[in-house]
């Protein structure tokens, strides 16, 4: 079901501001460049997904401000994203840290890093899950459904339970603990299922019988998250951007390629609007061959199944999204084992961060790119470290 705009339907909950971003003026597909009006499409582009090469749709901004000086509110990039106003606990201006030890282990200029751990709920996950509530609010959505086992479940059922609204999560049985008890606490309703292609049946059964809003993909093969959640992921790059620490190396963690996007989206715009000098290149940091299959000349669409403990990042499908912001930066995608990434994750922790398994991987990853001489001397890098590690099940125990 599509939700045309503006709903005449129910008014959000009168106790929270929600404005669209008056700049916000379509959508586009990210692969053939078709143009849409605002609404919510999960699937993503009608036409490419009928030619069976299914692709993501991106926010269309009319103008972006000329600085990057920005307004006091809680959402204080705003006028970058979909929603200059909406539910927040206090997402993003996380740390961007510089670490001049590790760099010099690693025989480079600048290491720093980029600590999405401090978001509210722990993850980067609450970029997303505020403007994604943040939308399902203004279209009067009283329920927001979603497939996760794990920190974006976390990161939604808080952000439900601050707007109002029923969160129903689709998840695994044998879902962590740790996650299990935070959804409780939050009121999330959950769902388990077995297989992952359960889940997303789920997720569409909800929005297309009961009208629920959908914050994550639900269709074979798979697109991104919906728009309006993942361009929430903008945030990061123009973080990094004001903050002064650009890198030549931007190493992000990634499953379907949410969060890569949205940083590559963000620096993208900045670059075109001349507050960005040059694009940094991207790399994918994955469990298993997925993206770098796809990369080698694997079709997008085909299924790349791997086991992993790094379950953040784990899945069997490459999305457009992910391909395109490591083609289009000049970066790539590197495969790290989970004893790799837990080596990271020591690493990490042995200068104050305790950061989940695949965080520890973007270290392990950089290590390899110092060590191929794809990271020069003189370069500066910047880790994504995705959330924090304290509730991960497979951090490694000494
Ligand atoms: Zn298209």
């Amino acid at each position: 079901m599509n939700r045309a705009d503006p709903l005449p339907a129910t008014a959000p909950a009168p106790f929270i501001a929600v404005r669209r971003n008056p700049r916000l003026t379509k959508l586009r597909c990210i692969r053939c460049a078709g143009e849409y009006p605002l609404q919510d499409m999960p699937a993503g582009c009608p036409h490419c997904a009928a030619l069976g090469s299914p692709a993501s749709l991106e926010a269309v901004y009319d103008e972006f401000p000329q600085t990057l000086a920005t307004a006091s509110s809680a959402y204080k990039w705003g006028e970058w994203l979909p929603y200059t106003e909406g539910i927040s606990l206090g997402e993003g201006d996380t740390p961007c840290l510089d670490l001049p030890k590790l760099a010099r282990e690693l025989g480079m200029r600048q290491l720093t890093v980029k600590h999405e751990g401090m978001n509210p709920t722990g993850s980067h996950k609450d970029r997303m899950s505020a403007q994604g509530v943040s939308r399902a609010l203004d279209v009067g959505a009283r329920t927001v459904v979603l497939a996760s086992s794990g920190n974006a479940a976390v990161s939604a059922a808080a952000y439900c339970a601050a707007a109002g609204l029923q969160c129903e999560i689709a998840t695994y049985r044998d879902m962590p603990a740790p996650f299990a008890r935070a959804l409780n606490h939050l009121g999330a309703r959950r769902i388990a299922f077995d297989q992952g292609v359960e889940r997303w049946g789920y997720v569409r059964q909800q929005v297309e019988r009961e009208g629920a809003f959908a914050l994550t993909n639900y269709s074979i093969p798979a697109v991104g998250s919906p728009v309006f959640g993942v361009e929430g992921y903008r945030a990061v790059a123009l973080e990094i951007v004001a903050s002064g620490c650009l890198p030549d190396h931007l190493l992000v963690p990634t499953a379907r390629g949410d969060l890569l996007w949205g940083i590559y989206s963000g620096l993208r715009d900045l670059l075109a609007a001349g507050l960005l000098e040059r694009m940094p290149k991207l790399w994918a940091v994955e469990p298993f061959p997925r993206l770098s299959r796809v990369l080698a000349g694997a079709s997008l669409q085909a299924e790349f199944p791997g086991q992993t403990a790094q379950f953040s990042i784990a899945g069997s499908t490459v999305t457009l999204q992910q391909q395109l912001a490591v083609q289009q930066s000049g970066g790539g995608a590197l495969v790290v084992s989970d004893a790799e990434a837990a080596q990271g994750v020591a690493r990490l922790g042995a200068h104050g961060f305790w950061v989940e398994l695949c965080a520890g991987a973007c270290y392990s990853a950089l290590q390899r790119l110092r060590e191929q001489g794809q990271v020069g001397p003189s370069q500066h890098a910047l880790l994504v470290l995705t959330a924090k590690g304290d509730r991960d099940p497979f951090n490694p125990i000494a």
